[in-house]
């Protein structure tokens, strides 16, 4: 046996039992591993964590590929709700105006329950028989000299490997970063969020129509309204944190939804308790180099590349990543420092371009959405996909809905763009012929199924 392959005495640990992490300890299991993971909160099958909120997160092809990989989709076909579209509500107009994600039937997104999709993914992680989670367990640090984990209070546990899933604010990247390997940095937005919910109409249906994501363009802040399936809405303000400043009393925060989002607020009785009562986070990129350490730490999801939310991708690229690791463990058999490293080479430039993008995404959805030079480009990239579906898609549905790398899916809106803004500016320029010389679009994971959740 290699020095590098874990034994009784150096077990494989994951630090955080969130998405990326129970995932990972699926693939982990079946790859023939012990696992023990680690999370810092209560039991989230037992305990409810979000204080009685449902916090939900939008779902797309590249999240779907390793859930449809390790068997759970069935399972969270139930709990989701497809979205085809935006649904753009506009100051003083009573019809919100629905711009559809594309022209076919599998380009939607889906509505998830934070906690519910995390709770599938730890059964499954305990089903494979190999996997303990130990719940209230707080890493607060790593001596990779006596390959300890040390915990809040101060117990210890001997590790072999230990896997990175705790977040953007890593404790285990923070260990790595002591030692050398890994140079990190979060540029933070000066945009803050919160969340409130839209409750349910008296018959229990949703108040507005679910299969949308719903978006109040104001153009330095927004509101976005995503359903659950028990008829409320998880509804989320994006504002600069000088509007959060200047929001301190109960009058001042219904006066400014009641003048921004009237529509919405009608429906909502206990807006300025929920506003008070509800945490103000904080947005930003964390930028980090280095994502292992030797063959003794790995990190991925948030712990590696966390985002700003804007393209809806942070949960779909940590859940990629988390199967890009086992897929590179799986390939680099007793050499897990090459694995991990080839991991990182693979990721990190994807993971870079997901994070630019998403920054994009925040203009495009709180101001370009409403812009009529931005709605012509998107038109026209539509149009185009449709008559060269095998050469062109609009940036977003190369993003959302195909499984081609983050970086490539870049570099080819660059391209896309530029073709669309030369024939905007002259429509005598022959923009099909431009396009037919674009390299063919990649085909999607065998995984990628477009029927994989149902879109009803
Ligand atoms: C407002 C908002 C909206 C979003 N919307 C979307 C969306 O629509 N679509 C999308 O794809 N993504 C979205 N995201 C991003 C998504 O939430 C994250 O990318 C995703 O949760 C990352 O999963 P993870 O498992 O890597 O990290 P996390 O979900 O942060 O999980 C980390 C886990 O580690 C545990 N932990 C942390 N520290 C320790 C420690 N020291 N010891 C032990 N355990 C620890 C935590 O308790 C947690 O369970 C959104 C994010 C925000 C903030």
């Amino acid at each position: 046996m290699s020095s590098s392959t874990p034994g009784a005495d150096s077990p494989m640990v994951i630090v955080g039992a969130g998405l990326a992490g129970s995932l990972l300890g699926v693939y982990l299991a079946r790859q023939g591993h012990d696992v023990t993971i680690y999370e810092s909160r209560p039991d989230l099958r037992r305990t409810d964590i979000d204080a009685g909120r449902s916090i939900n997160l939008a779902l797309a092809t590249r999240g779907i590929v390793p859930l449809v990989d390790i068997g759970v989709i069935d399972q969270v076909d139930a709990i989701t709700i497809p979205m085809r579209g935006r649904m753009i509500h506009v100051v003083g107009d009573p019809t919100p105006d629905l711009q559809p994600y594309g022209t076919q039937p599998h380009e939607v997104i889906h509505s998830v329950s934070r906690s519910d999709l995390n709770a599938i993914l730890l059964d499954a992680a305990e089903a494979t028989g190999r996997v303990t989670i130990e719940f209230d367990a707080r890493i607060e640090s790593i001596d990779f000299e006596t390959s300890q984990l040390v915990f809040d209070g101060g117990r210890t546990e001997p590790f072999g490997v230990v896997f990175g899933a705790d977040g953007a604010g890593s404790r285990v990247r923070k260990a790595m970063g002591a030692k050398g390997s890994s140079d990190f940095e979060t540029e933070w937005l000066d945009h803050s969020y919160k969340e409130l919910t839209l409750p349910p109409a008296a018959d229990g249906s949703h108040q507005i129509d679910p299969n949308a994501l719903h978006i109040w363009p104001r153009g330095q802040f927004m509101l976005i309204a995503l359903a659950n399936p028990n008829g409320d809405f998880t509804v989320t303000l994006f504002a600069p944190n000088e509007t959060f400043d200047q929001l301190t009393a109960p009058n001042k925060v219904d006066s400014f939804f009641a003048t921004e989002f009237a529509d919405f607020a009608a429906l909502v009785p206990d807006l300025a308790e929920q506003y008070f009562e509800n945490p103000t986070g904080r947005l930003g990129t964390l930028w980090a180099d280095g994502w292992a350490h030797q063959d003794k730490a790995v990190l991925v999801g948030d712990a590696a590349h966390a985002i700003v939310p804007f393209h809806g991708q942070g949960m779909n690229a940590s859940l990629e990543s988390a199967r890009s690791l086992a897929q590179h463990m799986a390939a680099a058999g007793d050499d897990l420092a090459g694995a991990f490293a080839a991991y990182e080479a693979d990721r990190k430039p994807n993971a870079d371009a997901i994070a630019q993008m998403a920054l994009d995404n925040y203009i495009e959805m709180r101001a370009g959405v409403v812009d009529p030079d931005y709605l012509a480009k998107r038109d026209l990239a539509l149009e185009l996909g449709e008559r060269h579906p095998t050469r062109l898609s609009p940036r977003y549905n190369m993003v959302m809905f195909s499984t081609m790398p983050y970086a490539e899916a870049q570099s080819r809106a660059a391209t896309q763009g530029e073709i669309i803004a030369a024939a905007i500016a002259n429509p005598a320029i022959d923009v099909d012929a431009l396009v037919a010389e674009l390299d063919p679009l990649p085909s999607l994971d065998p995984l990628a199924d477009p029927d994989a959740l149902t879109n009803s």
